[in-house]
């Protein structure tokens, strides 16, 4: 048993904790990490691209000795049917700049970095610690946590959990409840590995420069959902994600569609002749602004993914995870400077601050997120991919078809999908949802 009591416990040394953790003990609060993960990062699944900015508010020179895979200089967006993929592709030597804006990144090595700058910064972190419950005192407030280890109660002022997407424990002690399967999404992954050149050669880069796929349509069997390849540096990380409620009333199994993903023929040449070596799978909470459930309480806080704070829609998280947790750190920090007890009252700093910040305001704009994806899903991830492909080839043959005849085919094809008025109805209930 430890027997001295924290400023502060973070439960979990994923995105979210590592930057509570770090932002706590970098300003001189005792703090103890604990994550049941044999190292920081062995649990933990991201595409990954990570976002430079939200990490350089808490590590400015992050540059100098993070594991960063490559900067990215080039997005594809694709809309696939089954044979094709019609794109838009943005590409700018502008991205080539000196302190680059997004990068590929390996989490089991990241993790791993992160957490050595905690420790460095002064936090103690405990691998393979499983917390299994919170502590309360007689007036119901958190004061500390219980572990699987031997006597293992640890007190505390605060616990800022952050223990990603599941939240068991915070569940478990009825701070929120579990994820609904409409709200989160599955995803699975594969690392394909290749020389680096090979890649830098595929996909028309530079030593250390970027190239990043998402990609929607036929590939996710009507399902919401999306396919993504990230290249790192001697890898290829290709995986495909979709609602858990859709795998479920669709009999579908994700493995099934990740086959049919890598033996696509716009992507079976990208990843040729490479060695899977890793395969992953984890959910994402997708649940947009209406699924955050309450953020602070007596003697607690929860970030990132715990909280929901995920924009599935822009494909981002981790960097909603660093930024609830420095912002939680700087919260707590706050009122401990005050000298005043982390109370609900008190730690209701920590959400005024959020609401402040991107995170909130960005996922104000998709209150309900799965309404959202789920707006005609059918037509938007399997009917509309396939009449784009038709079109896209109707006006690329040259057969001697005039073209008046061809913007005819094109959409009398449309008409006959959806009828005049499915079309514009589709467009409507996509603005209204987007609103
Ligand atoms: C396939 C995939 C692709 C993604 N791609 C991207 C991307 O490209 N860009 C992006 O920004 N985001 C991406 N995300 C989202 C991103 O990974 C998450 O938003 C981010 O990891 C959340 O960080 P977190 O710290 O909240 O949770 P996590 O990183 O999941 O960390 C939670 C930690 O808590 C530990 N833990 C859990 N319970 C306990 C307990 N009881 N006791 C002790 N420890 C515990 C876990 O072991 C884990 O280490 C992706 C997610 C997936 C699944």
């Amino acid at each position: 048993m430890i027997e001295e009591k924290f400023d502060a416990i973070v439960v979990g040394a994923g995105m979210s904790g590592n930057a509570a953790a770090y932002t706590m003990a970098s300003h001189g609060l005792k703090v103890l990490q604990l994550e049941r993960g044999e190292y920081p990062g062995s649990k933990n699944v991201q595409g990954a691209i990570m976002y430079a900015n939200m990490l350089e508010k808490i590590i400015p020179d992050f540059r100098d000795d993070a594991p960063l895979e490559r900067h990215l200089v080039e997005q594809r967006l694709w809309v696939m049917d089954d044979t094709s993929h019609t794109g838009i592709h943005y590409r700018s030597d502008d991205f080539n700049e000196a302190k680059p804006n997004r990068y590929t990144i390996i989490r089991a090595q990241f993790d791993k970095w992160f957490s050595r700058k905690v420790r460095e910064a002064g936090a103690t972190v405990l691998c393979e610690t499983t917390v299994t419950e919170l502590v309360r005192d007689a007036k119901d407030k958190v004061v500390g946590v219980r572990t699987d280890r031997v006597g293992g109660e640890i007190f505390a002022d605060v616990v800022v959990l952050a223990e990603g997407v599941s939240g068991l424990l915070g569940t478990r002690a009825g701070l929120r409840e579990m994820p609904r399967p409409k709200s989160v999404a599955l995803a699975v992954k594969e690392m394909h590995f290749l020389p680096e050149e090979v890649i830098e050669q595929r996909f028309g880069l530079k030593a250390g420069e970027g190239c990043v796929i998402e990609a929607v349509g036929t590939i996710s069997r009507s399902m919401a959902g999306l396919g993504f390849l990230y290249t790192n540096k001697e890898s290829i990380s290709l995986g495909i994600g979709c609602l858990v409620s859709d795998f479920a009333s669709m009999m579908e199994s994700p493995y099934v569609i990740l086959d049919a993903l890598k033996n696509h023929p716009s992507i079976r040449p990208l990843i040729a002749g490479s060695e899977v070596k890793e395969y992953a799978a984890h959910l994402i909470p997708e649940g947009g602004y209406n699924a955050i459930p309450q953020l602070f309480g007596d003697g607690w806080v929860v970030v990132g993914d715990a909280a929901q704070l995920n924009n599935a829609v822009h494909r981002e998280g981790s960097n909603l995870a660093m930024t609830s947790g420095r912002i939680a750190a700087e919260a707590i920090m706050q009122v401990k400077s005050r000298k005043r007890p982390m109370t609900k009252q008190n730690l209701a700093l920590y959400k005024t601050l959020l609401d402040k910040s991107f995170v909130i305001k960005d996922l104000k704009k998709y209150k309900d997120m799965p309404a959202l994806l789920h707006t005609n899903s059918q037509n938007f991830f399997t009917t509309y991919p396939q009449l784009m492909s038709q079109a896209a080839q109707n006006f690329m043959r040259v057969d001697g078809t005039p073209k008046i005849d061809k913007e005819k085919a094109t959409t009398a094809a449309f008409i006959k999908a959806r009828s005049r008025w499915g079309l514009v109805s589709d467009v409507v209930r996509l603005a209204f949802a987007w609103r």
